[in-house]
């Protein structure tokens, strides 16, 4: 009878989702395993660039990965649709019916059976249960989201450059009110300003930076709580120059259709409001049966084995894992993702050769905010540069765009990783500077 083949599921084609089935297919092919990668998206895009398609200046569809080419490049398996539940006892991940765009059934609920399980599954943004925050605000955390956000602002863009058509003196703006004053928020105040700023090349004659009218709330006392005091205050600043209003220390209370309202009783008024104060695990993890805290993360030991299940592993922005004698969880980071899948890939091998696992070491490398072609700021963290470096500028942008370049050779390899960023040069060349639909 032939042997039944070692079944790896992973859970979420993301930044550590997507890197851990390219080496495990790489590592394995299809010979004795089985290597699955679950995912209700057919495409990826890094989730770090999706300010950049909520402005438009980045266009999805050139950067996107297809899983189906990617997994028959790498010798995985792909299954289109979203993880339901997991029946532990049975071993199974149980996969939600999958329905085209107008509801109709296209493959029934369904399970798959794993040896081994990944969770993956990433984060999705906190709104904290603030009444109105669902349902009158946008959220960047998935490129459907990023989409619906920047065909509103360029249909907002269009109703201010009609206006000032007809009447130069018209006191015409795009009120945008971002929520979070975390890298997120921040980086997308900064690409807003350049996205409006190639406008009036592209056929919005009277639209310029200059109609916006960008709010960003922070609730803290300062913004980019990540960085150093210096780097923030300089981020800060630069954001004042481009225009935008930065509010420190005012909490939002409420969200209605155009408006915030915020502890102390004030207003802020806006055509279109962007939730973007923290995260929190994606619902249904907490229904696992398996320990989480308390936003929804799955608790993981040194392994990143789950503590109830030592079978199933979590990786990313759905874990949460406090290091040894640390006092903080290891930071939601595309960083702290990438550096997860390569420790689970290294257990998931030790365990197929019988081998201890070996703990996971979270090296911070550092943090870096990009406020767009303005300017980059970050600090960078390690033994060669002994200790905490402040960098800001040319250097900071170059470190940041090594890291979206680390992320493409990580899961196409170095040969096809180095022949896209030269695609990606001679596109920003030959293509539009925005994506204008
Ligand atoms: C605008 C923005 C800017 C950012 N900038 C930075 C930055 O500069 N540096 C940095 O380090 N980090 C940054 N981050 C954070 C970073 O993107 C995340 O930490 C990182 O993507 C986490 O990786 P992950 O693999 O855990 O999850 P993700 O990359 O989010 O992937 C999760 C995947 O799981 C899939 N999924 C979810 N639920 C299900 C389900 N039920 N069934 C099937 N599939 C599912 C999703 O579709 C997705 O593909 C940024 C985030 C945002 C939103």
């Amino acid at each position: 009878m032939a042997q039944r083949k070692t079944q790896i599921v992973v859970v979420g084609g993301g930044a550590g989702g997507l890197e851990l089935v390219r080496r495990l297919g790489a590592k394995y092919g299809r010979r004795h395993h089985d290597i699955i990668l679950v995912e209700r998206n057919r495409t990826h895009i890094w989730k770090p660039l999706l300010h950049e398609v909520a402005a438009g200046s980045l266009d999805a569809n050139l950067d996107e990965v297809g899983y189906r080419s990617h997994c028959y490049r790498w010798g995985y398996r792909f299954f289109n649709g979203a993880l339901e539940s997991v029946d532990r006892a049975a071993r199974h991940v149980i996969l939600a019916p999958l329905r085209d765009e107008d509801g109709s059934e296209l493959i029934g609920r369904h399970p798959i059976r794993y040896d081994y399980l990944v969770l993956a599954v990433g984060s999705v943004t906190n709104d904290f249960a603030t009444p109105g925050v669902a349902e009158y605000c946008m959220f960047l955390d998935d490129r459907a989201g990023a989409d619906r956000f920047r065909n509103r602002l360029l249909d907002h863009c269009l109703r201010v450059s009609r206006a000032m058509s007809v009447d130069a003196a018209a006191d015409a703006h795009v009120r945008v009110a971002i929520v979070g004053g975390g890298a997120t928020g921040v980086e997308l105040a900064a690409e807003l300003y350049n996205a409006a700023a190639a406008l009036s090349h592209y056929g919005l004659e009277v639209f310029d930076e200059s109609r916006l009218a960008i709010t960003l709330v922070e609730a803290g006392q300062r913004i980019l709580p990540a960085l150093p005091e210096r780097l923030a205050d300089a981020a800060k600043a630069e954001l004042e120059a481009l225009g935008v209003s930065v509010l420190t220390g005012v909490q939002v209370t409420e969200a209605q259709p155009h408006a915030l309202l915020t502890a102390g009783g004030g207003r802020i008024e806006a055509d279109l409001l962007v939730w973007a104060a923290g995260v929190k695990a994606p619902g249904g993890l907490a229904e696992l049966g398996l320990e989480t805290n308390r936003t929804g993360q799955l608790v993981v030991r040194e392994t990143l084995q789950t503590t109830r299940d030592e079978r199933i592993f979590a990786i990313g922005d759905c874990c949460s894992f406090t290091p040894p004698g640390g006092e903080r969880p290891v930071p939601p980071r595309a960083q702290a993702a990438h550096q997860m899948a390569a420790c689970v890939f290294r257990n998931l091998v030790r365990l197929q050769q019988g081998r201890a696992l070996r703990p996971f070491v979270y090296r911070d490398h550092g943090s870096l905010v990009s406020l767009s072609r303005y300017s980059t700021v970050g600090s960078l963290m390690g033994s060669l540069i002994g200790g905490r470096m402040a960098i800001e500028g040319r250097l900071a942008r170059l470190v940041y765009t090594s890291l979206y370049r680390m992320h493409l050779i990580a899961i196409h390899g170095w040969v096809k990783g180095v022949a896209l960023l030269a695609v990606g040069r001679v596109n920003r060349i030959i293509r539009p500077r925005l994506k204008l639909h």
